[in-house]
């Protein structure tokens, strides 16, 4: 459903991030230690498929970064961005129903990889409902990322983020793991003086036990 308003949170699933959890808890491992590591609840994440190791959503977000062939990263691009356009387009389940756009500007996660091209801005740049609003207002911050290891200084606003001071962010990154990454994105904004509404992702990693991810606690 919608990033960010009017989301309604079903019993059994994680209220920030969707995934199945145990019988009692509203929030799975992984949004439990990022937010425990921002200091602060999260924002709701959307995502266009949950997907597993090995699978075809998977190879399609490998391959459409990775793959050694130009024609075949754009053949892998484009239906990734397909994803992204039904999550954010025609169907109305990020776009709200009655008129006013969810979003005032569209900030996609940056590489931490040092000099990469942020490839999830050419998936952005496919999808015309979200290419239009997007701005580039992040670049790394000091602060340590990694897995499960979220930071409100991983990710800083750029000076021209202050034009956006009050206004509405949605969140764009293609693979969403831990969102440890992500989540570290939106406090940046956040502190920046942005309103994160949502983050909207391509793929959703379920691991492969699913334990760690659906909220079952690891002994
Ligand atoms: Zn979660």
């Amino acid at each position: 459903m919608v990033a960010g308003v009017d989301v309604p949170v079903a019993r059994g699933r994680c209220r920030f991030c969707a995934v199945t959890v145990g019988t009692g808890d509203s929030c799975c491992f992984c949004c439990r230690t990022v937010a425990a590591g921002l200091g602060r609840p999260l924002v709701p994440v959307t995502a266009a498929a949950f997907f597993r190791a090995g699978d075809g959503v998977h190879r399609m977000l490998r391959r459409y970064k990775d793959a050694p062939v130009a024609d075949v990263r754009s053949y892998y691009a484009e239906r990734a961005a397909r994803r992204l356009a039904t999550l954010a387009g025609a169907e109305g389940r990020i776009r709200p129903r009655q008129g006013r756009p969810a979003w005032d500007v569209v900030v996609t996660v940056p590489s931490t990889r040092p000099h990469a091209r942020c490839a999830v801005d050419a998936l952005v740049d496919r999808v015309p409902a979200l290419a239009a609003e997007r701005s580039s207002l992040l670049e790394r911050g000091p602060g340590r990322l990694d897995h499960l290891v979220a930071s409100p200084d991983g990710f800083r606003a750029v000076a021209a983020a202050g034009r956006w001071r009050g206004e509405r962010v949605l969140v764009v990154d293609d693979v969403y793991t831990t969102g440890a990454r992500a989540q570290s994105a939106a406090a940046a904004l956040r502190a920046a003086g942005l309103v994160p509404v949502g983050i909207a992702v391509v793929g959703h990693l379920i691991g492969p036990t699913g334990a760690h991810r659906t909220g079952v606690r690891a002994a």
